[in-house]
């Protein structure tokens, strides 16, 4: 699961990890408010306006109706108001977004933090995240932050220091200093950035999660490390220990099919074809993407409803794949093992009658347990719903369909 910046950033505090400090605000009467109050905490008379969508590269992004980057500065307080507007509610398109963009619902006002002083600025990459290669955390470090990282591991992998973390002793003081070291830091610095790690490792192990990159971590001017940018990856399977982060997801952000589905307990995932298919078992749905393009056609989707297919699952996984306008034709594909071939049928003739008006060819595939009792109550129906119990005859009905 994916979160925002300023949510990420509020984590991260919690830990001490020390931050860019900022106010997120959905209205721009809010942003000046939100001005006022950084000037009174930080004494800052600049400020950044940060677009929160869930992609990257909104520094050098544009937003479409209006030609503001993602990132911008404000080097005084009545600019921060027009600069809030011209992002906000605005679709905002990066590297990352693909060209229909992301719309930005909510905007982080924060701190100027490259002010000048007794030092230079110096931008570094930090991050920590899971290395399934070899079973362990592994902290990422490079001098050169503020870009993107996948370029620099491209063009000089050299730039990028990697230190791994034996899960029995966690990480190690010294780990930490090497760290620092190899980003060439020195004295308060030095220090500042081994205590950066360390809260942020304790972060990412607290939250139960699979990445938090922080790019750039920050050496000011006064020599300190901040987080000014923060993109953190929780890992799905262990937020039921963390009923406060399950409530960071924005569903705004994610696919509104996918959302609907797993809500059902559905393991759908879009994708660009004309054939929806909902089947049983994860092995079986990819085995049927398959013959479903030998057969001529392209999946609509993966759909996979799980060991205990019943009617309302059937009837979930029915509407969402109804919902995608590019399908043509649906393949159901069920191997009955514990669930049993005529409990799917009566199930998908159940489902079919209560959403009715369903204008597309339906084709449902059965095997294993009960398959012909299936079957049966498919042809005895009398719904648009052609059964079939052979793999291949299913293939040619598609193709027939498709034609
Ligand atoms: P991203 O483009 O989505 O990765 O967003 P970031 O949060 O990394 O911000 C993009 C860039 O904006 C950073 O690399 C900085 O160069 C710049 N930036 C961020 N905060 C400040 C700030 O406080 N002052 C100034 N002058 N620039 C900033
Ligand atoms: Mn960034």
């Amino acid at each position: 699961m994916n979160i925002h910046e300023y949510q990420a950033k509020e984590i991260l505090k919690k830990y001490g990890v020390t931050v860019q400090e900022g106010i997120v605000v959905d209205n721009p009467e809010k942003a000046l408010d939100a001005a006022k109050q950084l000037n009174a905490e930080t004494g800052t008379e600049w400020y950044v306006i940060k677009a929160q969508i869930h992609a990257g590269g909104r520094g050098k992004g544009e937003v479409k109706e209006t030609g503001s980057r993602g990132v911008v500065l404000a080097k005084n307080r009545d600019e921060v108001v027009p600069k809030t507007e011209a992002i906000l509610n605005g679709t905002l398109v990066t590297k990352q977004t693909g060209p229909e963009g992301k719309k930005v619902n909510k905007v982080l006002i924060a701190q100027d933090v490259y002010y000048p002083g007794e030092s230079e600025t110096k931008e570094f990459y930090v991050s920590i995240l899971l290395d399934r290669a070899t079973s362990r955390n592994v902290i990422v470090a490079s001098r050169e932050g503020g870009m993107d990282i996948e370029e620099v591991a491209e063009s000089n992998p050299d730039a990028i220091i990697r230190e791994y973390v034996d899960p029995r002793v966690g990480l190690q003081g010294f780990q930490a200093r090497k760290v620092a070291f190899a980003l060439g830091l020195e004295g308060k610095a030095m220090k500042e950035m081994v205590k950066f790690i360390g809260a942020l490792y304790r972060a990412y192990e607290g939250s139960d999660a699979a990445m938090f990159e922080i790019n750039p971590a920050l050496k000011t001017s006064d020599n300190r490390i901040l987080a000014v940018d923060a993109k953190v990856d929780l890992d799905d399977n262990a937020l039921y220990r963390h009923h406060d982060l399950e409530d960071l997801r924005d569903y705004s952000e994610e696919d509104p099919l996918e959302v609907e589905a797993s809500k059902s307990g559905l393991n759908y995932v879009k994708l660009d074809g004309n054939v929806g298919c909902m089947v049983n078992g994860a092995g079986l749905a990819m085995a049927t993407m398959d013959m479903i393009k030998l057969s001529g056609g392209d999946p609509a989707n993966f759909l996979d409803v799980g060991g205990g297919a019943n009617a309302k699952t059937v009837e979930a996984g029915f509407r969402i794949i109804l919902k995608d306008p590019n399908v043509k034709a649906i393949l159901i594909n069920v191997f009955g093992g514990i669930v049993r071939g005529d409990r799917v049928a009566s199930g998908v003739v159940e489902a079919y009658k209560n959403i009715g008006d369903i204008k597309v060819p339906i084709i449902v595939r059965l095997q294993g347990t009960n398959a012909e009792e299936g079957a049966k109550i498919i042809d005895e129906s009398g719904l648009k719903v052609t059964s079939a119990i052979l793999l291949k005859d299913a293939a040619e009905r598609i193709s027939e369909a498709l034609a």
